[in-house]
């Protein structure tokens, strides 16, 4: 009898954490609380706010009563417990059937004092309020810009982080952190270097980077994020990340390259514009920022060396260029990278690294 006591107890305990905190096969499987409320949940691009008040209320509501599920659970796999006569079974068993109905409860009583009156004490409608009034108005500005396809989403385990054009926002199973972009300072406090993920097989490193507000009532959080995701971070971030503790980050292959590719062209000659020549128009690689950058060759004199004058229009960005160029390298071999050349994007003349000059006016 003890044993069986002891097998439900394990898997359920087992079960228990793998729903709490689902790994990879629960959510390909779609055994998550997400997938299995989606009906009642809604969409998470239609209506986002929306949809992080629901799923963080039932997800709390759900876990309360696995305890009280483990109960029952056990008063079924063993009877002569007598777990479902509270008057014969025992001290233990009614302290049990007291703790777990008290969480059971407790979710309850907190998961209706979230939704009552319109949600509007929800601990993420408090924090929406912080950043103006009405809520739904700062609300829907955070649905509108989820909606843009140019946010950032990094999804690690149970928690998921996105950050649109204005705003940060974390989501873990019972809370959303929530800042406004142009009020925040961000500093990396910590690296974790992992040597085997078990999501990918290969060594990992995952930032710790805090979030602090300068939004009276908005406390600090901290995100966590792949290193490999930090170049796309810094791109979307209005403001730069502050590394006091010199955390070396282990930074992907391309993101390494473009920081020296930067480098280099930030020393080159610069391309002055001359009188007549239009306004740089907006890059065609990303179409957001202009494009500052004309190739001219300048490492070799003309008619000599490899490189081929180009005669395009400036066109492109230097990141645009700089991603251009990486892709046009042999993958294997990224030591050579900085000293090879690749073809202009438009006319095919080859370049060095010498010959992509800023433009100035
Ligand atoms: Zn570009
Ligand atoms: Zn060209
Ligand atoms: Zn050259």
């Amino acid at each position: 009898m003890e044993q069986i006591i002891i097998v439900f107890t394990l898997a359920y305990v087992l079960v228990a954490l793998c729903f709490i905190a689902p790994p990879r096969e629960f959510v390909s499987a779609g055994l998550t609380v997400q997938n299995i409320l989606s009906s009642y949940l809604g969409s998470e691009d239609m209506d986002f706010v929306g949809y992080h008040l629901r799923r963080t209320t039932s997800t709390l509501l759900l876990h309360s009563f696995l305890p009280l599920g483990y109960y029952i659970g056990l008063g079924l796999v063993s009877p002569e417990l007598r777990l479902f006569n509270p008057a014969r079974g025992g001290g233990v068993a009614n302290v049990l059937l007291l703790v777990c109905l008290g969480i059971a409860l407790g979710g309850v009583i907190c998961a209706r004092y979230w939704s009552w009156n319109k949600w509007s004490n929800h601990p993420f409608v408090k924090l929406l309020l912080k950043h103006g009034t009405p809520w739904r108005a700062v609300a829907s500005s955070v649905n509108i810009e989820f909606c843009r396809i140019t946010k950032f989403s990094s999804i690690i385990g149970g928690t998921s982080l996105y950050i649109t054009d204005s705003w940060i926002v974390k989501c873990s199973a019972y809370k959303v952190n929530i800042a406004h972009q142009p009020d925040v300072h961000l500093s990396i406090i910590h690296a974790e270097d992992h040597d085997i993920s078990h999501e990918s097989n290969v060594a990992v490193q995952f930032l710790n980077i805090r979030v602090s507000s300068i939004t009276p009532g908005v406390k600090p959080f901290v995100i966590r994020l792949n290193s490999t995701d930090y170049g796309d971070l810094r791109e979307k971030l209005q403001a730069p990340i502050r590394n006091a503790r010199n955390v070396v980050i282990h930074q992907s292959l391309s993101d390494k390259f473009l920081e020296a590719f930067k480098e280099q062209v930030s020393q080159n000659e610069v391309y002055q514009l001359q009188e007549g020549e239009e306004e740089p128009e907006p890059c065609i690689g990303c179409m957001q920022h202009p494009a500052n950058i004309k190739l001219q060759k300048m490492c070799a004199l003309s008619g000599e060396g490899e490189c081929v004058p180009c005669y395009c229009r400036p066109m492109w960005c230097i990141d645009c260029m700089g991603k251009w160029f990486a892709s046009r390298q042999n993958q294997q071999e990224p030591e050579r990278w900085l000293a090879s050349t690749s073809p202009c994007p438009t006319c095919r003349a080859k370049f060095c690294m010498l010959d992509v000059c800023f433009i100035t006016r």
